[in-house]
């Protein structure tokens, strides 16, 4: 496994594996790698010659009050994970590099990026796109591999790869979670053990959701109200927002169908944690 460290480096090493007919898989992570990321990286291996894992924790898609110094890190330990699942190249760009004096060039993605998580992290999915682009353009993989844990973000990379007519295809793999049904999250290490054991409660009332809607509710009202009481019986669970929305478009849809997603962002404690559906019946 090999460590690179610019963006330059790294555009000449695809540029290398593209004239040697290599097909490049691209796995972007802020790092603390999980099972969740590692399902990424095992099915890039899959699908392509060669597997580049970036590791960046982008300054940019955080906002002022929110958790960019504390945000997990553990070099060593991404290594050790790394080269177990056989990655070729860990990209580690420095903030330097990435923004460097006089940066002044950000994509702007419209009104997704203006809903949902959007809504409550201005300039987050700006920063999202800037950064995913500027991989892109050092890693020219033919396929991303994204997780459908942030199903807003997926959304607005796959935009953002259409409406620019890159020529590269865009993978959104499942959620990976724990036993109790937590999706796996870096920001999970936040949780004391009490909370931890109320975390469990996003999933469990998007099962819930699912339930009620196989039953035959199809009014988004009611399961978003009936996803929010299961999400406030637990004492340090506070909700930011819980919406039914299309999977697609991200549109709020009054009545639920097929392909509508459900998502939520729910503090427990202080740490905020995302999770989703998407009702397929
Ligand atoms: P992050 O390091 O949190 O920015 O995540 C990097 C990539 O891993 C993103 O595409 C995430 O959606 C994906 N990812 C994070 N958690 C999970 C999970 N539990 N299951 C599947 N993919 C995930």
């Amino acid at each position: 496994m090999k460590v690179i460290k610019t963006i330059k480096q790294m555009q000449l090493f695809s540029l290398k594996a593209k004239q040697n007919k290599k097909t490049i898989g691209f796995v972007p992570t802020m790092g603390y790698l999980h099972e969740g990321h590692l399902s990424l990286i095992r099915r890039s291996k899959k699908e392509n010659d060669i597997t580049i894992l970036s590791i960046f924790v982008n300054p940019a898609q955080f906002g002022p009050k929110e958790d960019f110094k504390k945000y997990p890190r553990d070099k060593k330990q991404d290594e050790v994970l790394a080269k177990k699942e056989k990655v070729d190249i860990i990209f580690y760009p420095s903030i330097k590099k990435m923004y460097p004096m006089g940066y002044l060039t950000y994509i702007n993605i419209g009104k997704t990026a203006n809903v949902l998580c959007g809504k409550s992290r201005p300039g987050h999915f700006q920063g999202v796109a800037t950064i995913v682009a500027k991989l892109i353009n050092g890693v020219t993989p033919n396929a991303i591999y994204l997780g459908q844990k942030d199903a807003q973000q997926a959304i607005v990379v796959k935009r953002m790869v259409e409406d620019l007519n890159w020529n590269l295809t865009v993978r959104t793999l499942p959620i990976v979670r724990e036993k109790d049904g937590l999706a796996m999250s870096s920001r999970n290490s936040y949780l004391n053990s009490q909370e931890r054991k109320q975390a469990a409660c996003l999933y469990q009332s998007l099962i819930v959701a699912k339930k009620i809607i196989r039953s035959g509710e199809r009014r988004s009202t009611k399961i978003i109200e009936k996803v929010k009481k299961v999400v406030l019986k637990n004492p340090g669970a506070k909700i930011d927002y819980v919406a039914c929305v299309d999977a697609k478009t991200l549109k709020p849809t009054k009545m639920i169908y097929k392909k509508t997603l459900i998502a939520l962002a729910i503090f427990i404690g202080k740490t905020r944690l995302i999770d989703n559906i998407i009702i397929d019946a």
